[in-house]
């Protein structure tokens, strides 16, 4: 089911929705473990790492276990398989993984491979380096046993084709909660999905945190244009001793401000997670307020304690947690409406 018809339906079995005014100063949770990731459809990434974390795993095993969910998922057009190519038509893929204690691997633009969350363990874990990109990171998924595929689906290859009729180049994301004009000249809410990067943060049952960012970027891209999401600092930092961070949307902007990282260091001087995530928010919008108004960007965060919080620039940014206690997605608040 798509992001939007969810929301509009409401409840899923076993998930409920929550206001946006829980967001800020009042934390989700600080429950462990725990595993909170961007969007609805990390509910589905969710229930797989929670299996890890409801039997004392680490939470880098839950995070790469629940992004892989999502990154084999054909209908998520944002993600691993299935996600829109770049616009040359290939698939390019990037992503990012990081412990407590500061290891992590990062593989930017990978080409064939279904699982680059994998890849960047295997790189953090097996070199003494922490970033592949293209043809050595494919090279390197080779040897360590990766099968090479196509990642590009029918439908998503339809939906390049159609870009190409135009083939305007606008790397712009879509707005949730703008109307976009369609090609019969109606109007749509939120458009085209065109970006939508899955980041997921876990904290176990032992009080380690984690985390992972994967993405296929922003549709029909430039090809090699690499995006926030397996730059870490931008798309992801973590924190052992303070907390993680993660974002999504228009990644120029998050690299811009080295995003996630400084969530971390407003959470280090004392604010909660969702005010540290308002915080890097309205960073960005005040120094270019009218770029701001076209832009997306979501910030999701978890402290060392298990408290939760988020923040976006544009209405319909949401995210999925789940706990012992909780399985929910929560709407997050934003700097416009
Ligand atoms: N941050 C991703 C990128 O710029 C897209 C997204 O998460 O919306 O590639």
């Amino acid at each position: 089911m798509k992001r939007r018809s969810f929301i509009r339906n409401g409840l899923l079995a076993g998930t409920s929705i929550s206001s946006m005014s829980d967001n800020l100063s009042a934390a989700q949770s600080a429950a462990k473990p725990l595993i909170v990731s961007t969007w609805d459809f990390g509910r589905f990434a969710n229930a797989e790492g929670w299996k890890v974390l409801a039997s004392n795993g680490h939470a880098l095993d839950a995070i790469e276990q629940a992004a892989r969910v999502t990154e084999a998922d054909e209908s998520n057009k944002t993600v691993g398989y299935g996600g829109y190519p770049d616009r040359d038509g290939c698939v390019t893929l990037d992503a990012c993984i990081m412990d407590e204690a500061g290891n992590c691997g990062s593989v930017m633009a990978i080409e064939h491979i279904k699982h680059p969350i994998s890849v960047a363990r295997k790189i953090m874990e097996k070199t003494p380096h922490i970033i592949l990109v293209g043809d050595g990171a494919l090279q390197f998924a080779l040897e360590n046993g990766y099968k090479k595929e196509n990642l590009l689906t029918p439908d998503s290859k339809k939906a390049w084709e159609k870009w190409l009729k135009n083939s305007k180049y606008e790397p712009v994301i879509n707005i949730e909660n703008q109307l976009y004009k369609k090609q019969d000249n109606s109007f749509a809410l939120g458009g085209i999905n065109n970006h939508d990067t899955i980041g997921l943060l876990a904290l176990d049952a032992s009080g380690r945190l984690s985390g992972g960012c994967t993405t296929s970027g922003m549709a029909f891209k430039m090809h090699g244009r690499v995006g926030d999401s397996p730059v870490i600092g931008a798309g992801l930092f973590v924190d052992g001793e303070v907390g993680a961070a993660t974002a999504t949307g228009v990644g120029e902007e998050v690299i811009r401000c080295v995003g996630s990282h400084s969530v971390v260091e407003y959470i280090r001087i004392g604010f909660t997670p969702g005010q540290a995530c308002k915080k890097m928010v309205e960073r960005i919008a005040k120094r270019d307020l009218q770029k701001a108004k076209s832009l997306q960007i979501g910030f999701l965060a978890i402290d060392k304690l298990g408290n939760v919080g988020a923040f976006a620039m544009q209405k319909g940014f949401n995210y999925s947690l789940k706990s012992s206690t909780e399985e929910k997605v929560i709407a997050v608040e934003s700097y416009f409406d």
